[in-house]
Parts: structure tokens; sequence; C-alpha cells
């Protein structure tokens, strides 16, 4: 057989079982050991491991397994100063350990120890000395290494691995006697020689040329395999008596300054069993690295010197003193020099904001190069030259006061030389801080004196003249340890010095207690709590910018040790930002990282410490309970108390759930049918709506029937089961919803399932077209298939033979269901029981009708605060309201798993006619994001603002908040007219200022008269209201209705003149623009209104009606339309235009199916002309012939123009309208700053664009150095993008939207990144190609209309459209069907280039995708469908 040692090695360590670990360079850089022990917990080999493996031993010290460690010689020389704990002197640990770099010098440096050390040299010897290893460890309780170098030695020789691995107690506790059990001798004569005259004895790698070269020379070979303890009665015994000299040679690439190692182990028993063997000479030498042949010449060498008559002692052989490894280490070494940079590009996220903070005077004590990995970027090394630069700033210090005193100098101006050096010792001795100014011109001025003997001192220490902000660094890539000695040190210094600790380890999601891996880093900052004296915090950058930088600075200002502990997340180094923020979310929601500020110092004890996440480990609680700040916290913020008392309150879910059970089994008592359970795993709603009917039918016809998820039935229960039916949906690609995956894993992995006495059947709901592709179809009701095969092959019994629902049969889904159910409720007996009532399900239009006028039930709602979440028709009433309830969907699958309701949070969206905000309200709004949202503001792709992750408890402030600035958020959503979205126009103002106000009229005049808004966000006070709050939305003029209607017999009532009860069948959209521009994509909504302009006047608009963008993936019936033109209409009619078109919709559009429900189908259904007649039946009047216009673009033009009234506009790029703070751009301070300004100035606005943009608008030129000045500060004036990222745009989608199937905002700029170098080779740079991504087929982003376009399918996975029009006048079509990124890049980077040579002058890239026969032409919404390639 032919194997490795290591292989060798992992066949015993699976035998013996145990807890495993593996230490490798990096994470994505494995060891030799990592493939071949998968089971292990891997450590990184810079990380301190057997400080990790230390801890590990002290927590489970009743755990009586074995502990096996897999590692290499240089980890483990680096961890000699824990070995001496006592953890390791009294557990049952074996290392095995590779050499890989011909040091041996790593065993010897075991001798002080006293562990059990043996070294093999074979695979057979391996796998042997393994089992040893395990007898002496089991036998003598401690730990035992055992060292091996790949072989070269009997490499021919076949391995045979024992089929069995004993373990066995011994009577003689001795390892002498342990090993000879084994039949392992300590020293070994490996070779056969005539002349028994000179042996050796070596500690090093054997290979064959070495011992054919000893035995040629007539040596005798002896090899240690026991190196501790050293036996030397048994060697001596094993020497032939006719040998005369001894040469004990060691193998190490270190050379010993005096004796070798093995020649004092030698000589310090020799004196006692000298009577057994003399030797007339007795040397010792090194080899280093030699090639096999060179050994001859080496033994050679080393025999004459032995042989001769002046000896000489320590010789050294072979290429020493050099960095040697075996390739394959090497290799290592190259890689891990790859994942190290890899990870410090990471760790930039941190660093940058340092700098940010620091941009003159940061000092970072341990300097991270490539080139300089290693001694000078360990942080002890760091802090070693910080506490020299303290003492020379110390001499600078005592040099200075004796300057100022003596006065000596001969500058320009010695006066004013002695005036600044008394301000800096009085800065540096009591103020703490050292203007840079004033460094500068001390040292300027004894520059100027060239004679004096105290300058000359004084310029000799001039760089401790300025004061710095030392940071030390630990991290992964800065050769990790600061070690618990190194923190230590630092604490206990009391010295002013920052240190920030890098913690890049995942939170694990299961056992997570059990987990060990990185525990330590987290702890520092209990340990430094603890130890007092001390600022401490816990942070991470993807969670909360904004508190990292209020760490960085309160860590600075702190007069004595701080430690900043960081986050970052990776599984690999080359994990990118999306990953590393996902998992960051997971443990800040866990608790597992909690962010946290602790300073001492604070006067105002419930200030010391401040909890930035609501989450908390056990830890952390207790230390906090110790020092009594928990209370203190929990009163400061009762959602933290709830949080707190979470174990308490699942113990009382618990309880609540077995009295539920109880009285639900008594119910069922009263029924006599057999029983039926009925499970279901569903994402959207649909399997969950089907089972749910289900057990209604099953309950009317007598059946003991009970409903629930498949997540709750317990796989080993199921055997239990008496009847049991399976829904399921199918998400992604053939996978099981989430709330069926645990169930699925279960039965999937499951080995004994008996199910001989269960009767199933499953019903799947899948869509037979949704995955095109041939070699797709298989997703095509998968896990509903799946389930059915295990469930056969588990022995279950069909009650009826498997359904499937598939949303391409006449009545969709229900097809299917109709004809399977029939089956069930014969297979069960009941299918002939009459006067079985199906509850008619509400309906969207049940819900509106019974609201009374949009209230429901949402006051009772927010105050429950058992929940996060509102009811499931308040969810749909809170639409119009402006709000969305969603949940983090990063965290989803966590908090399920804990047991945890979804972290439902809130989008809060508003109403901005016009797209326009003042500063004083983009002030509010920004402070609104950061004190009851997530800290980030989105500019929405129908130019209005968004606030995203509010919770419950901040609503109200939220919505009371932006009306307090009248700005309100009343049918921002929901079936009403929407926000009017108006061109952004920079260029012209008073253009601008006309259809601004058009779109303000439109909306007021579209706007529902309910009080419920009023009543229920306004009224009354609230605990969050700043003084005036209130007067400012009670006297406002227009805005949501505060009074009600008097309507027939004097009653007062809310009324809806232009709505009614039941409002619209679904949202209604208006935009306007000015041509050429076209930034609202004016063809894409329900109204598109283009505005006529004669002599700088708008006269009227040409009326598009009927265009709209959402669809069903594979669902012919529904499809994005672009607006059909109307005709003209005079400006001061338009909003009477606007609503009779409204009304047709209302009273024509479908509302039996939300999927059709848009006025773009009923536009279709009643043709054109007759919509268009019916409008103007209501109008009285005719449209008249549109009037010409010309759109040439729907994209934004950034940077800075000035209006023909003088004003100056700066359009900056804001990616994909997310408003946030990064360490790269710190865009939301920036727009804060500026907004700041212009409130003092008390001029400006900020206007949106419907590409998601914000323009900086109406500044005057007084004021123009200040605002660019601080676009500059805060890089919001680099619009220097490519011209492909500039055009494009993408919807929110993950992590908030529940609707999205895919990544959008979050992984738009990563791939157009990966575009970018591509277009740049074909000269495309400045090109603009109109390209949008959106996370589902609804459309947000108006994919519909791009270029290049890319509509979620399942995570991962787009829908390609090419051809849309470049102004957006056209519409596009499928190309490929759900590609991934490599094929989305292989696809277009082909299809750039040949644009880029075949293309005509001007010619867009959608235009030339059609011309060139890429893709056939989409002329109306209804043939969208139409001509889609085959192979797509
Ligand atoms: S397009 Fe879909 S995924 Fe994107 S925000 Fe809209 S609903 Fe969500």
């Amino acid at each position: 057989m032919s194997i490795n040692q290591q292989q060798a090695i992992a066949h015993t360590v699976n035998a013996i079982g145990g807890t495993v670990f593996v230490t490798q360079p990096a994470k994505s850089v494995e060891s030799s050991f990592t493939s071949v022990l998968p089971q292990a917990t891997t450590l990184v080999n810079s990380n301190d491991p057997f400080t990790i493996i230390q801890e590990y031993l002290d927590q489970a010290q009743d755990n009586n397994e074995f502990v096996t460690v897999a590692t290499d010689g240089v980890t483990l020389f680096n961890s000699l100063p824990h070995l001496s704990s006592s953890a390791f002197k009294s557990n049952k640990v074996v290392a095995h350990v590779e050499l890989n770099n011909f040091d041996f010098a790593i065993v010897t440096s075991l001798r002080d120890l006293h562990f059990p050390v043996l070294v093999s040299q074979t695979a057979n010897e391996a796998s042997k000395f393994a089992t040893v290893a395990y007898n002496l460890s089991e036998n003598l309780n401690t730990f035992v290494f055992h060292f091996f170098a790949p072989t070269t030695y009997l490499v021919n020789e076949s391995v045979k691995l024992p089929s069995e691995i004993l373990l066995e107690s011994v009577q003689d506790y001795s390892v002498e006697h342990i090993i000879s059990h084994y039949e392992v001798k300590p020293f070994e004569i490996v070779n056969k020689v005539a002349k028994q005259k000179d042996t050796i004895l070596y500690l090093g790698q054997l290979s064959d040329a070495l011992v054919e070269a000893a035995t040629k020379a007539d040596a005798l070979l002896i090899s240690i395999k026991l190196y501790q303890p050293f036996q030397l009665a048994q060697l001596l015994k094993i020497i032939p008596s006719s040998v005369e000299t001894l040469t004990i040679v060691q193998q190490t690439t270190t050379p010993f300054a005096s004796f070798s190692p093995v020649l004092l182990d030698f000589f310090q028993q020799y004196p006692e069993y000298q009577t057994l063997k003399t030797f007339t000479k007795i040397v010792s030498a090194t080899f280093g690295y030699i090639k096999s042949e060179g050994y001859q010449q080496a033994i050679n060498n080393l025999l004459a010197n032995v042989r001769s008559e002046s000896t000489v002692q320590n010789l050294s052989f072979g290429k020493v003193n050099t960095e040697l490894a075996t390739k394959s280490s090497k290799k290592q070494q190259d890689d891990l020099a790859g994942a190290v940079a890899e990870a410090h590009s990471l760790e930039q996220a941190y660093l940058k904001v340092l700098q940010q903070v620091n941009p003159d005077n940061l000092n970072v004590l341990n300097e991270f190069q490539a080139e300089n990995i290693g001694l000078e970027t360990n942080p002890e090394f760091g802090f070693g030259s910080f506490l020299y630069d303290q003492e020379q700033r110390e001499n600078l210090i005592s040099l200075v006061q004796n300057a100022v005193k003596k006065n000596q100098f001969k500058s320009g101006n010695d006066t004013k030389l002695i005036e600044l050096l008394s301000t800096w010792l009085v800065q540096v001795r009591e103020v703490g801080v050292v203007e840079a100014k004033l460094s500068q011109e001390i040292v300027a001025l004894l520059e100027t004196d060239k004679t004096s003997t105290i300058a000359r001192e004084l310029l000799a220490l001039s760089q401790y003249f300025s004061q710095e902000k030392n940071w030390l660094i630990g991290s992964d890539a800065w050769a990790y340890d600061l070690g618990s000695s190194g923190v230590h040190n630092v604490i206990t210094s009391g010295k002013n010095i920052n240190m920030l600790i890098i913690d890049s380890e995942p939170y694990a999601e299961k056992n997570q207690e059990k987990t060990i891996n990185g525990f330590r880093k987290k702890d520092v900052g209990l340990y430094a709590m603890n130890y007092g004296g001390c600022y401490v915090a816990s942070v991470a950058i993807y969670s909360s910018y904004t508190q990292v930088l209020q760490a960085f600075l309160e860590a600075e200002k702190f007069q004595g040790p701080s430690i900043v502990l960081a986050y970052l997340p990776y599984k690999k180094e080359s994990d990118d930002a999306l990953a590393v923020l996902q998992e960051t979310k997971k443990a800040v929601d866990s608790g597992y990282w909690p962010l946290y500020r602790y300073d001492p110092t604070i006067e105002n004890e419930a200030d010391i410490f401040k909890l930035d996440s609501s989450n908390l480990r056990k830890q952390l609680q207790d230390f906090l309970e110790r020092e009594n700040r928990l209370t203190l916290l929990a009163t400061k913020d009762p959602l933290l108390s709830r949080n707190l008392t979470a174990t308490a309150n699942t113990e009382a879910k618990a309880q609540q759930k077995k009295i539920a059970d109880e009285s639900f089994a008594k119910l069922l008592q009263g029924l006599s049918g057999p029983p039926l359970t009925v499970a279901f795993a569903s994402d959207g709603g649909n399997a969950e709506a089907v089972a749910k009917k289900i057990n209604r039918q099953a309950l009317g016809r007598g059946l003991k029937s009970t409903v629930l998820q498949m997540d709750d039935i317990a796989v080993e229960d199921l055997p239990t089961e008496t009847n049991i039916v399976f829904v399921t949906s199918t998400s992604g690609q053939g996978e099981f919803p989430t709330n069926g995956k645990q169930f699925w894993d279960g039965i999937k992995n499951s080995v004994d399932l008996d199910l001989a006495s269960v009767k199933f059947s499953v019903f799947g709901l899948g869509d037979s077209q949704y995955w095109p592709r041939k070699e797709d179809k298989h997703y095509y009701n998968k896990p509903a298939k799946d389930l059915w095969a295990k469930l056969k092959l588990y022995g279950g019994v069909e009650l009826a033979d498997i359904g499937l629902g598939d949303d391409q049969d006449a009545d969709g889904f229900s097809t299917g269901f109709n004809e399977w159910i029939e089956k069930i409720w014969a297979a069960l007996g009941v299918d002939n029981v009459e006067g079985v009532e199906e509850p008619k399900p509400i309906t969207n239009e049940d819900m509106k009708l019974g609201s009374n006028y949009l209230r429901g039930t949402i006051v009772e709602g927010l105050n429950d605060q058992s929940t996060g979440a509102i009811s499931a028709v308040d969810q749909q009433l809170t639409k119009f309201h402006g709000i969305y309830m969603q949940d983090d969907r990063d965290i989803r699958d966590d908090r399920k798993a804990q047991g945890l309701e979804p972290a439902y949070a809130f989008m809060v969206r508003a109403r901005l006619p016009g797209g326009i905000a003042t500063p004083k309200q983009y002030l509010r709004l920004d402070e609104l994001s950061d004190v009851r949202g997530n800290g980030t503001l989105k500019l929405t792709t129908r130019a209005t603002f968004q606030l995203h992750g509010v919770v419950k408890h901040n609503l109200k402030p939220s919505i009371r908040g932006m009306n307090s600035v009248l700005m309100d958020t009343l049918a921002a959503c929901g079936d009403v007219n929407r926000n009017v979205m108006v061109s952004a126009l920079p260029h012209n103002a008073k253009i601008h200022t006309q259809v601004s106000q058009v779109g303000a009229l439109i909306s007021e005049h579209l706007l529902p008269r309910t009080t419920a808004y009023h009543e229920i966000w306004l009224q009354g006070e609230d605990d969050g209201d700043k003084p005036g709050d209130s007067a400012n939305w009670e006297n406002r003029k227009e805005g949501p209705a505060k009074k009600k209607t008097l309507v027939a017999g004097n009653a007062l009532e809310d009324f809806e003149p232009m709505y009614g009860k039941v409002y619209l069948p679904r949202k209604f959209k208006v935009v306007i623009t000015v041509p050429p521009y076209n930034d609202v994509d004016v063809y894409a909504h329900d109204i598109g209104l283009i505005a006529i302009v004669e002599d700088n006047e708008v006269v009227g608009f040409n009326v598009l009606v009927g265009g709209g963008m959402g669809s069903t993936h594979n669902n012919k019936k529904t499809y994005p339309r672009t607006g059909s033109m109307f005709g003209y209409v005079a400006k001061d009619q338009i909003h009477l235009v606007c609503e009779k078109i409204m009304l047709v919709q209302r009273d024509f559009g479908d509302r039996t199916n939300r999927k059709h429900a848009r006025l773009k189908y009923t536009i279709d259904d009643l043709g054109v002309d007759v919509y268009k007649s019916k409008v103007e039946e209501l109008l009285g009047w005719k449209f008249a012939e549109p009037r010409e216009f010309k759109i040439e673009s729907n994209v934004d033009y950034f940077g800075w123009c000035k209006d023909e009234l003088g004003f100056n506009h700066f359009t900056a790029f804001i990616e994909n309208g997310r408003i946030e703070d990064t360490a790269e751009l710190p865009q939301k301070t920036g727009l804060k700053k500026i907004a700041q300004f212009l409130e003092t100035k008390k001029s400006g606005e900020f206007r949106l664009t419907g590409n998601q943009h914000l323009v900086i608008s109406n500044i005057d030129d007084a004021d123009l150095n200040v605002v660019k000045s601080l676009l500059a500060k805060y890089k919001l004036d680099n619009t220097d993008f490519s011209a492909l990222r500039l055009s494009s745009a993408a919807c929110v989608a993950f992590p908030t939207c529940g609707l999205a199937m895919a990544e959008s905002e979050r992984y738009l700029p990563v791939l157009i990144s990966k575009l970018e170098l591509a277009l740049e080779e074909y000269g495309l740079r400045h090109d603009s190609v109109v390209m949008r991504m959106t996370g589902c087929p609804n459309g947000c982003a108006r994919p519909w209309l791009a270029e290049v376009a890319l509509v979620g399918k399942a995570y991962g996975a787009y829908n390609l459209l090419l051809g849309g029009g470049h102004h957006g006048q056209r519409l596009n079509k499928i190309y490929r069907y759900s590609i991934k990124e490599d094929e989305i890049l292989d696809i277009l980077k082909p299809l750039f280039k040949r644009w880029s040579l075949e293309r005509e002058d001007g010619e867009p890239f959608g235009d030339w995708c059609i011309r060139a026969g890429i893709i056939k032409e989409t002329t109306e919404g209804k043939y969208f469908h139409d001509d889609i390639p085959e192979d797509a």
C-alpha cells in the first residue's frame, strides 16, 4: 500500500477518537494533515494554537478523551513557552509533529519538559509509534510527542496498517516497559558493518543515502527513536564492545553555539553507566541539509575527525543558517504569503478608519509590510519600540526643561524659542496633547541655531517633539501574537498606548458552547475590564461604522492603555466583504460578539459601560452582574432587559407550548376520525396556505387533524405518526424552504428510520417552466420528490401517490392539488362526507374594506411588545402608511436555529413629491437613520428616502420625526397613488420649479383623505418628540388629513372621494420628465408625463399611460410594459387628467387577481383606445395630438453645473442609492456636514434622482468653495468611475427585502468591478451602458428597460436580459436563464468586445444587440415572452 506518514498517523487517530486539532498556516492554506483529518478543528499557526488547546484542556477537565494535535516543528517551536502549563502535564494529549524544515532542534528543545518524545522515520514506523504514543499518554496521563520528517528511508517498503489499534493499561508505568511492549527500541542500529570501530548516534532525518554512506565507511549508524526519556543504558548495551569512537550527530539548520543537546543528554548520564561502555573519543557534530550525493563526503569527514589525533568538536556539514524547507512546505509558505496579503486587505476596513481618525499623526508601532512579515510586525516588537520611544521622549523632556532654565540658544529668535518650548512642556505634561504646529515651529527655530550644543542635542531627538497616536495591531495578517503575556504587559504597563486586536473567527453556528476556536481574543476584553484601569471596546465595522469611529476616538483620548477588539470574521482569507458582513451580523445578533465600550474613568456610573448591541454573551453578563452594571443597563434600555431574560422566556414559551398541546389534544378527543398530521415547508406562504386548507377540511370531515411546520417535527418521532401528509414548495435551485430544511437534513441523514407503520403522502408546489434549461429540469418540485423517495425508502406506506402542483397548469397548483386531495380523503375513508365548507380566504380587498379607512389593528399591534412583528392584515395596511415589515434575512436561519423569531424591522418610506428635501429635512432624516434605523439612508428608484431597520417601537418616533420637518409617509406605498417623481433637472431652475410644483399638486390632489394616518402616528404626545415637533405638523396645511368629513346626518366620518373604501386594485405611479432627459424612466409608470416647454415655460404634457415593471418568473400572463401615448394636455388640467386615469383603473382594474391588477393589464384587456375614451368621457373633453419631443438619455450627469439663475448644482454618485459611511467613503458624514453648513446659510437643497443619486442643489457662488472642500474631504466629489458603473442601478434585495431571491444592491458593484478591466481593455471605459439588477422580477430598479439586466432567480443565479433601449424607451428580452457569475462574465465580456468593434457611430449597446442579431426586439409588453432564444 502506498501511503504517506500523515495517512498512517490519521489511521491511528481515527481509531482512537477524541478531540483532534490540526494547525495550519492560514485559514485557506492547509497543512499536510488537514485533508487526512477532516474531523479536526483547525487552528491557525500564527494564532497561538497551543494556548487555545491549553484553554480547551482547562475547560474540559472532566473529559477523559484523548486530545490529538497535528502540527509542524516551527509552530511547535513558537509555542514552547506554553508547553510548561500544567494542563499539558496532566492530560492525555498526543502531538504528531511534522519536521518539514530539516531542523531537529525542536526535538531537543523539549528535553527540559520531561514529556516522552518519539521519533519515527517511515510510514510503518509512524503508524506504530502513533499507537505507542497514545498508549504512553493513556498510562502516564501526560503529553506525548511523536516527531517525523518526510521519509527518505526505506522508501520502497510496503506499508501495513493495523486492523485494530489497541489501547492497553499496563502494570508497569515506565516508558521503557510500555515501548518495549510494542517492540519499539529507544535506539536502533540501522546498518551492518564489518569493522565495528566507529559509531554514529544520529538524531535527524534518516535516508537510504546516509545509511549507505555510513555502511561504506564502516561506521555503525544508530538512530534515536525515543529521545526522551533519554535511556543511555539502553544505548550503551546495544553498542558492540569492539566500538572505540562515538560521534553524536544532530540534524539542525541552526548550529549550536556550544555543545549539542544530545551530547549533554549523553554526558548527564554517562558517569552513571560508564562501566557499560567506554569510548576512546566522543565528539559531536551537526548536519544541516545534505543532498543524497553529499552524505559520503560528510560521513568520511566525520570519521576522519574522530579518528584523528586532534579531534574538533561541533563540526558542521551541509547547508545551515538558510531558510530550508521541503518542496511542499515551500509551497505552503508561498500560499501563506498570498493569504496574509488577502487578510491584510480585509483588515484595511479598520486601518482606513484609524487613518481617517489620525490623518497626520498615526503611528502603527508594528507596521505591516509584505516584506517584513515576522519580527517587525510582531506586537511584542512594537511594544518594545514604544517603550524605547517613551524613554527618548522623557530624555527630550528633561533636556527641554534644562534648556528653558539655562537659555543657551543661538537661534534666530531665542525669546520665541523659549516661549514655544515652555508651551510644549505644558502641553506634554498637563494637557497630554501637543499641537502639530507647535512642534514644527520649535524644530524650525532650532534649525536656525547652528552653534549651540543644546540645539544640536534637541534636534537629535526632534522626532519626539510631535506627539503621535500609538497603536499596536494584533491580527492574523500581522504575525498575530499578542499572546496572553503580550496583552498582559500592555495592560499592566499603564502606558498611554492603544491596541487593536482583530478577531477573524466566524461565529460558530452549531454547538456554540463547545467550539473553542478563537474564543481567546474575545475574552481579552473581559480580562482587561477585570484588570481595570483600561479602556476597552468591542466593535464590528460591518455592524456599526459609527461605533468603530467612537471607539477609536475614545481609546486615543483615554490616558492609559486602551484595547479595541475588532471583529472581522472570515472563513477564508479570500472571502469578500459581503461574506464578512453576513458573518458579522450573525455574531452580533446572537450576542456572540457584543458591541460595547468601557471607560472606567467616566464619572457617571451608568455610563461607564455602554452596550451598543442588544445581546450579550453569558460571560459578559456575569461580569456586568458582578460589577452591578447589568441593572443600570437594563433600566436604561428596557428592550435590553427583555433580551437578558431570554432564557427565562424560553422556558415560559416551552411551558405555554405544553399547555397549548394539551388543550389541543383534548380538543381532538372530541373527534372520532383517524388522526392526520399535515406538515408544511413554505417560503412564500402558498404551501402553508395549502396545508392549512387541508387541515380545515380534515377537521370538517371529522379527522383528528393537526398542522405544523416540518421543522417542528422531530425526525425520531416520525415513526409514531399514523397518517401524515407533507406539503412543500420549491425554493432556490430545488431546495427545501427554510422552515423545512432542518427536518429534511434529519431525514436525509437518518440511518435507522423505520416508517413501516406510517401512512404518508407528499404534495409539492412548483413551476415546470421555472427552470427552462434541460439540465435544470430536475429542480421542478425537487423537494417533494426527494422527500417522497426517502419516505418510501424508510418503508413508509403510501396514502396516495405523490401530488405535484404546477404553476403552469390551467388553475396553477390547484389543478394538481384537487386531484391529489381527493385520493387522500378516499384513503382516509372521509371522501363522502357532506357539508364540508371551506371558508373563503381573506383577500387584500377584504382587508381594505374591513380596515376602517386603513386603521385595522395597527395601534394594538404597535403596543404589543411580545413580538417585533405586526399581524398579517396590518402588514398590508401599514403599506398605505409608507411602512413595510421586513426581517433581516442574513440572520433569519440563524435565529430560527436558536428558536428566535426573525429579526423583524420596518422600512419607512417618505413621501417626497418632486424629490426635494431641505437641509433641515435632510438632517432630521440623517439623525433618524442613526437613532431609529440601521445607520444608513436609502435613496430609492422613485426619488425618495427610505429608513431601514426600524424596529417596532421606533416606528412612531421615526414617522413623527419626519412629520416634524413637514415630510410624511402617507401613500408612499400601498394601493394608492404613490410618490410623484420629477426629473431632477439641475441645469434649468425655472423649468424644474414648475414641474416640481405640478408634481406636488398631483401628489396632494391624489392623496388619501383618511384621518387614520394622523390618528395613529401623530395624535398626542410621544417620548421621542422634540420641543415644537407636534406644532409643526398640526399647523401644516397640506399633507395627511386631520379632520373627518361632515357627511349626511351630521356625522363626522372618514371619506375618500376618489378612492372609496377599497382604494385602488394595486399601486399607482406618476412621474414627470423634461426632454431630452428621462432620469425618471417615463415609460415605466402608470402615468408618465412628458413636459412640453415653450420659451422656458412648461405649457403642458404629453401623457403616457400603462407602463409598469412587475412580473413573475415564467408566468407569461405577467409582463413589463411601456406606457402608451394618450396625447397632449395643457398644464392646468394635468392633475385632473391624472385623477381620471386613476379612476378608470379604480373601476376597471382586476380586483380578483393581484398579479393582474396593475393598470398595464387593464389597458391591454380593455384596449388602449377604449381606456382612453373612458378617461375622455370622465373629463368631458379629448386629448390633443401629442406634441413633438426628443428624449436622449435616462442616466444622470454627474459633477457641477450652473443653472440659468446662477445657482450651482452638484450631482453626486451614490452607488445604488445607499448613503452610509464606510472606511473608503464616509459619504454619510460628508452629506451631514454639507447639510449642516447649508442649514446655517439657509440656502441650498437636496434633490434626488430616479437613478438613486443625489443633487446638492441651489448653491450660491459665495458658498461654493466650502461645499467643494466638504465634498472633497468626504470623497463625495469623486465621479471618475467607469460609465458602466455610473449608468448602473440595483434594487435593495437582501438582506431586508422579503421578496428577494438573489443579492442585488450588495452584489452589482462587485460584478461591475469584474467587468471593468475588460471594458478598459476594449476602450469602453467612458461608454455608457445602462445596466440594472434586481433581486426578483418585481423590478424595483426597472431592469426591464435596461440594455443589460440581471434579474434574480435564486441565490447566486440570475436571468440575463439584453436589448433594452439606451434611454429607457424599449423593453429588453431574456437572453439566458438562471446563470451564475462565471457565465455572466463569459457572456458579457465578448459581447462588449464585439460592440466596441462593430458598432456604428454612437450606436448604443442595446440597439447593437438587436442589429447584430444577438436578441430580438421587444416591441410591446405583451410580446415580452416571444422570441426568447431557444438556448436561453
Ligand atoms: S425588485 Fe424584488 S428584490 Fe428588489 S427590492 Fe423590489 S421586491 Fe425586493
